[in-house]
């Protein structure tokens, strides 16, 4: 396992201050989240209130992407680009969001229900998130990556979803993405060991049919192959002995939530 960075305890602290801007970023799109809201406008909020805390957005012109959040709604999987398009009652959007701040990426996403949406759509929201942190129980010293991907899949697979395999979790540090790969598919006991001070990027992006994708014609958003929705949901954790540490934080989002996923 070559070229896996682990960060001291000092770093991994100024990961959480990154990770924090991140889920408080996601915090603040909360009331925006509604039919009528443009991508556009979700995004340029995330810029302004990342800058005005002293983070600069991790995602924009990275590989040129053009934009501070990847929005993906409904079919779009992952790297959707904000634009004019309104939200929709029904749709869920998944937003990625990227810090850099004191040299450090924090990276997290969360899908969000707009309005009332379908039953089995929001069991595919909630199977998603249990997905992330079947994974994240298993970010810890000694267990392998294998062990992660392989309880991500479990429980998407046992609930009837799939699991997109073109696209997988991360090491995250003073680059966005790091070694090692964490893929959301795999063996328990396969992979890299997991060390004290590893950071990674946890990520399930589960399909509500089949687990197949397609590259959009924009060259950047994935969307599902059979049109059907996917959610995405994402947390960047420090591997320690026991219990994994979990520098973003949901609970900014959810405590505003009407409805938490
Ligand atoms: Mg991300
Ligand atoms: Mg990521």
């Amino acid at each position: 396992m070559t070229n896996v960075l682990l960060k001291t305890d000092e770093e991994i602290e100024l990961m959480r201050l990154s990770n924090l801007l991140v889920s408080k970023t996601h915090a603040v799109l909360v009331p925006y989240m509604k039919p009528g809201t443009s991508t556009l406008t979700l995004d340029k909020i995330a810029e302004q209130f990342i800058r005005d805390n002293g983070g600069v957005p991790g995602f924009l012109g990275y590989n040129n992407f053009p934009n501070t959040l990847c929005i993906s709604i409904n079919k779009q999987v992952v790297h959707g680009i904000p634009s004019g398009n309104l939200l929709c009652e029904g749709d869920i959007v998944s937003v990625d969001c990227g810090v850099v701040m004191n040299g450090f990426y924090g990276d997290s996403a969360y899908t969000f229900a707009i309005g009332d949406i379908r039953p089995e759509y929001q069991k595919l929201l909630q199977v998603t998130k249990e997905c992330l942190f079947k994974g994240i129980e298993n970010a810890i010293v000694g267990k392998r990556i294998g062990d992660i991907s392989f309880a991500v899949q479990q429980h998407a697979e046992t609930n009837g979803f799939s699991i997109v395999r073109e696209l997988v979790g991360h090491g995250v540090g003073r680059k966005l993405h790091e070694k090692p790969e964490v893929p959301n598919y795999g063996k328990r006991g396969q992979g890299p060991v997991l060390k004290e001070g590893m950071v990674i990027a946890i990520e399930p992006m589960v399909n509500f049919g089949k687990r197949y994708v397609a590259e959009g014609e924009d060259g950047w958003t994935i969307n599902t192959a059979d049109g059907l929705p996917s959610a995405h949901f994402e947390h960047t954790v420090a591997v320690r002995k026991g219990k994994a540490d979990i520098l973003s934080d949901f609970s900014f989002i959810e405590q505003i939530l009407n409805k938490p996923v």
